[in-house]
């Protein structure tokens, strides 16, 4: 099983490196970001199961950024921990309200921490559910991020990975190039629409030597869609 992906977003460095410590000693994998700006572009590479939030960040506070990510589909159903020195009852509510899961108080313990996250992890699904992804002899494991055909792993890039991935959630469904940037590049990216073209060309090489290129059609004057149907 592969590891959980946390990540953290904090400005005050011992706190992160705090928190990255005791996270990696109990079997997450930890990303670290010093605001809502790098928390984004680590977001954009890799989606975390988790995001622990620090309320007060330099440039857009915690809050604020809490509510952006339950705002952007891409971002919507990663649980959020608030982490804050605040403890009055109001600050409470108005933190849970922005959209995260859980609240934590500094100064807190590296076992609290460690809890809460199993904890709200938990609330999320059962573990060990919906980790993998079937199609015709194609199959994606979520948690280690490797995609198989048959018996054979095959190498893909990140994009192309991240394509598949959504492809595969989606099925039997048209996505235009503008709805495959926001879902699959996120929303807050620039990027132009042909270069999902350029992403879908090259994910078809990779499926092409195991036959599973005509997954990925192209709709004429639509877009994109992933089926199982030929
Ligand atoms: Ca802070």
């Amino acid at each position: 099983m592969n590891a959980k992906c946390i990540l953290i977003v904090e400005d005050e460095q011992p706190i992160r490196e705090m928190v990255m410590f005791a996270l990696a000693n109990a079997g997450y994998a930890v990303r670290e970001a010093a605001d809502a700006w790098q928390a984004q572009l680590c977001i954009a590479e890799r989606l975390p199961d988790l995001v622990l939030l620090d309320w007060m960040l330099p440039g857009i506070s915690g809050i604020d950024y809490a509510r952006r990510l339950k705002k952007d589909d891409l971002s919507r159903e990663v649980p959020i921990i608030m982490l804050t020195a605040r403890a009055e009852e109001e600050d409470t509510v108005q933190g849970l309200e922005s959209g995260a899961d859980d609240y934590m108080t500094k100064p807190f313990s590296p076992r609290e921490l460690v809890a809460r996250i199993r904890a709200v992890l938990r609330r999320g699904g059962p573990a060990g559910e919906e980790e993998m992804l079937r199609a015709n002899g194609l199959a994606i494991d979520l948690c280690s991020h490797r995609v198989s055909a048959g018996d054979t792993l095959l190498e893909m890039a990140p994009t192309e990975y991240r394509l598949l991935e959504f492809f595969m959630g989606h099925p039997e469904r048209v996505y235009s190039r503008g709805q495959l940037l926001d879902r699959v590049w996120g929303s807050n990216v620039y990027v132009e629409e042909r270069t999902v073209d350029v992403h879908i060309r090259r994910l078809r090489k990779v499926l092409e030597p195991h036959g599973h290129d005509p997954l990925i059609q192209t709709v004429r004057g639509t877009g994109y869609r992933f089926s199982t149907r030929i």
